[in-house]
């Protein structure tokens, strides 16, 4: 399949997860993980019409953005080392991954302007799985306004990998609860509009359970390495 023809089948399933769940596709972004692929079959997602890229290290992005530069809105989704800020900062336009007070810091520090994050949640509480613990994020977040470059965009989670559709729609609800619980604090750097949840295999749950952001690899671009 074809990166258009796989971009077209996402975009019914879109368009159906949303029909299900009474919204409109146009609230949901889809952010093309490109962690798997070449630049070559990146630049082929743009032309299929994606404006949005994620990656997970700081080598795969500044390789990527060598090669694509502003022709897209950038997106670092792994884990982030803090000493890698640096590295990457002045091209992200969105971090998904904030987990602790040091990375908010170094980001701060690093960055010239003020910067889109997430605040990453182990939803499903998975030991292997890094994010804050549910209970954790509303202090995690009060104790942000020290860092007045960082803007809380929304949540981040990652599901477990599992067909058990009710264990990944559970997950999802309750990063949804959380949203709403950090919306009510009415904290000025922390609007939380967005939730970044949703991958090839959960995506449509996903949407069903209030998903702005779907970060879409294999579905999408496939898997070359
Ligand atoms: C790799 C990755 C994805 C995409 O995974 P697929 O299952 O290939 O869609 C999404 N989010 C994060 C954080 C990832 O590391």
């Amino acid at each position: 399949m074809s990166v258009e023809n796989n971009l077209k089948q996402i975009q019914a399933n879109i368009n159906e997860a949303c029909r299900i769940s009474n919204r409109e596709p146009s609230e949901i972004k889809i952010i093309a993980v490109t962690k798997y692929v070449s630049i070559e079959t990146a630049k082929k997602a743009i032309k299929a019409g994606i404006k949005n890229i994620g990656e997970n290290r700081d080598s795969g992005l500044l390789d990527k953005w060598q090669g694509i530069g502003d022709q897209a809105i950038w997106h670092f989704i792994g884990t982030l080392q803090s000493r890698k800020v640096k590295n990457i900062i002045d091209h992200v336009d969105y971090i998904h991954s904030l987990d602790r007070l040091s990375l908010a810091k170094e980001i701060n520090t690093r960055v010239n302007r003020k910067i889109k994050c997430f605040v990453q949640v182990n939803a499903s509480k998975e030991p292997s799985k890094h994010g804050l613990q549910e209970e954790e994020v509303l202090p995690f977040i009060e104790q942000l306004g020290q860092y007045p470059n960082i803007i809380i965009e929304g949540l981040m989670t990652m599901a477990p990998l599992t067909d058990n559709e009710e264990l990944l729609r559970n997950t999802f609800k309750k990063v949804k609860e959380l949203q709403k619980k950090v919306q009510a604090t009415a904290l000025p750097y922390a609007p939380c509009t967005e939730l970044s949840m949703g991958m090839s295999n959960d995506y449509k749950i996903a949407i069903e359970e209030g998903a702005t952001m779907i970060r879409i690899g294999t579905a999408l671009v496939g898997k070359e390495f």
